[in-house]
């Protein structure tokens, strides 16, 4: 579904666990557009013992970012790929607002922009439910949830028939950092994307598809 011509380069916002994967997914599906995630190109490069994943890899577990320089120069060169030439739904960068001003001028300086900022708004509580019980493909890294999008089969992806894990930074504990890290690196690029005039509301806190409704309702809009 393409609304226009332009290319269109979209950023999910909001907490961890407030369904920036899951919706980034749909909405790829349907717009024909790469889901860049930046969690999973760093979980990539973890499973394949690169120095990138290594060196991302304590950041990580403790629920902290990863430094600016090197996560910029890495979805830098994620979005410099033929691929990304239409536009581009970046799911879980920016996250700083260093990392949103370095995309805005390497977008600007190929006469891009970002077009739309959504914030899916979700309550703290109902984040750390949505972590405890995620699951993830092994295989496909399609989300699920254990009691409010679970599988067919149990532990195993509907997709792909891949294995579902539970990701180490699930653990309450961390989750509890990660949320914290949220508040105070992250949330500041609500305020960047509103005086961009970019950014719309959405809550989150509904049905996966009623979400996802209002999502291209927004794509649309734009
Ligand atoms: P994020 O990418 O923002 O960290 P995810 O998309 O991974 O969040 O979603 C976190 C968990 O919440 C997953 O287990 C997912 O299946 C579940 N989830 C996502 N959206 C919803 C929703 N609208 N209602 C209930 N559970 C959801
Ligand atoms: P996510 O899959 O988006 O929940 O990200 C998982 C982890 O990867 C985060 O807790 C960070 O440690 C790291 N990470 C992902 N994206 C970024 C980013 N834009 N900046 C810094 N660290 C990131």
């Amino acid at each position: 579904m393409a609304t226009s011509s332009a290319p269109l380069f979209m950023i999910m916002l909001g907490a961890p666990g407030a369904g920036k994967g899951t919706q980034a997914r749909m909405l790829s599906e349907v717009l024909g557009l790469p889901q860049v995630s930046s969690g999973d190109i760093f979980r990539e490069n973890l499973k394949l013992a690169t120095a990138l994943g290594l060196l991302a890899k304590g950041y990580m577990d403790r629920g902290e970012l990863v430094p600016d320089d090197v996560t910029i120069d890495m979805v830098m060169d994620r979005l410099n790929r033929l691929d990304c030439a239409g536009g581009a739904i970046l799911d879980g960068f920016p996250r700083t607002l260093a990392q949103a001003e370095a995309l805005r001028r390497a977008l600007a300086a190929r006469d891009f922009r970002v077009s739309l900022a959504p914030l899916l708004e979700v309550s703290d509580d109902a984040v750390i439910d949505r972590l405890a019980g995620r699951r993830v493909c092994r295989d496909c890294q399609a989300m699920y949830h254990v009691a409010f999008s679970p599988p067919k089969v149990d532990g195993t992806c509907d997709k792909c028939g891949g294995q579902l894990y539970r990701r180490a930074d699930d653990e309450p504990e961390t989750v509890r950092n990660r949320l914290f890290v949220y508040y105070k690196q992250t949330a500041p690029l609500v305020g960047y994307y509103f005086a961009h005039g970019v950014l719309v509301t959405i809550d989150g806190d509904r049905p996966i598809e009623a979400v996802q409704a209002d999502l291209l309702a927004a794509v649309r809009a734009v």
